[in-house]
């Protein structure tokens, strides 16, 4: 991994990008950051080779892997930039108290935040999220509170009044609100979209990416065009039945991404394209990645890879050999191993057929042999 340490002769740095750079410590060669807050973004990017491998003389496909953030997911650079920004603002004041509705990375990104600039944590999730996913909040110090899923959400224990009750009646709460917070896509336009832009030398032509809040496509997006003039083409990966490819919020698996509403951090202006993906589909690339680039990602990397591969094939198609795809992979698989790395869970919903649960010891051992299971 490159650390930043030495920033790369085409580095146009819109402001000082990254934490990083402004605190490492050099004390002879000894070269240390001074808190893993301060290594948050310069995420690095990877050719995919396996799952373009179809597309002879195709585009260049770039990950850009998020889950190397400290805290494992893109989350990670809202959550420092929404505290920076509430603590200048005045909002958020020592000793004072985060409260959000978050059981994921949102929360971890937040949490170690927190943990470093002495503030209380608290989240709110409701009860479906699993308890290793509570458990991973509280190992980093949040506390969480959990509401019932089955009342509606003008209920008082509601996922939704919860976090409103909690931030009226906690003394210095501060709710960083991620849908609504112009510092989430502000702080992809301030750091992811510079890094990628800087890592290809301005040579991007496309940047795809899934959408949830839609900060990172905002933020990315606006300042890939800015820079380059209109030219990089931004497109947006999203589940079936998401409203940003025209569904009305029809469920789906894969998580993270798509919503049944249009929040304030998405700019319908700036994606040029969106491309809907199937959860089979998501799926099944998120299997790929792990067993065929050795990228354990989770189920929205496979989404936003399936567009990609989806683009890459039009492009090839098109004659476009000079066409560079960067894609973001938003977190890592370890937290979904009961879901989308869990055959049963597959088979279950039909993904996998219904035997696949494990092989035999007789089918090890005749594999080894060359004959077929
Ligand atoms: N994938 C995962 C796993 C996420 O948690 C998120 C954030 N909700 C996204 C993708 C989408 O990112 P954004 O909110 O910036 O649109």
């Amino acid at each position: 991994r490159t650390t930043g340490i030495h920033p790369s002769p085409g580095h146009h740095p819109t402001e000082a990008p990254h934490a990083a750079v402004r605190s490492r410590s050099y004390a002879g060669r000894v070269d240390y950051a001074e808190h893993i807050v301060d290594l948050v973004g310069d995420t690095p990017l990877v050719k995919l080779n396996a799952l373009t491998a179809h597309l002879a003389d195709g585009p260049l496909v770039l990950a850009k892997v998020e889950y190397l953030n400290p805290g494992g997911s893109v989350k990670d650079r809202i959550a420092l930039r929404m505290v920076e920004a509430a603590e200048r603002s005045g909002e958020l004041r020592p000793g004072g108290t985060i409260v959000e509705p978050t059981s994921g990375n949102t929360g971890v990104g937040l949490a170690m935040v927190a943990q470093r600039k002495g503030y209380r944590c608290v989240f709110v999730c409701p009860d479906k999220v699993s308890e290793d996913k509570r458990n991973v909040l509280k190992a980093y110090g949040a506390e969480v509170v959990v509401c019932p899923t089955a009342v509606p959400p003008e209920h008082p224990e509601s996922y939704y009044n919860v976090s409103d009750r909690l931030v009226g009646e906690i003394e210095g709460a501060w709710k960083p609100n991620q849908y609504a917070n112009p510092e989430n896509p502000a702080s992809h336009y301030h750091s992811t979209g510079p890094e990628v832009w800087r890592q290809t030398d301005g040579r991007i032509t496309h940047f795809v990416t899934g959408v949830g809040t839609g900060g990172t496509i905002t933020g990315t997006g606006r300042y890939l065009k800015e820079v380059s003039e209109g030219q990089v083409r931004i497109v947006g990966a999203d589940p079936e039945g998401s409203v940003y490819s025209g569904g009305t919020g029809r469920p789906y698996l894969v998580e993270g991404v798509g919503e049944d509403f249009w929040p304030d951090t998405y700019d319908r202006d700036i994606a040029d394209e969106i491309i809907a993906i199937s959860d089979a589909d998501s799926f099944d690339v998120t299997r790929r990645l792990a067993r065929e680039e050795g990228l354990l990602v989770g189920g929205s990397c496979g989404m936003a890879v399936a567009a990609a591969q989806r683009l890459a094939e039009r492009l090839a198609g098109e004659g476009r050999t000079d066409a560079v795809i960067v894609v973001l992979l938003p977190d890592g698989g370890r937290g979904y191993l009961t879901k989308v790395f869990n055959d049963r869970w597959m088979s279950s919903y039909g993904f996998l057929p219904p035997d696949s649960s494990g092989a035999t010891i007789g089918d090890v051992l005749r594999r080894k042999d060359g004959s077929l299971p």
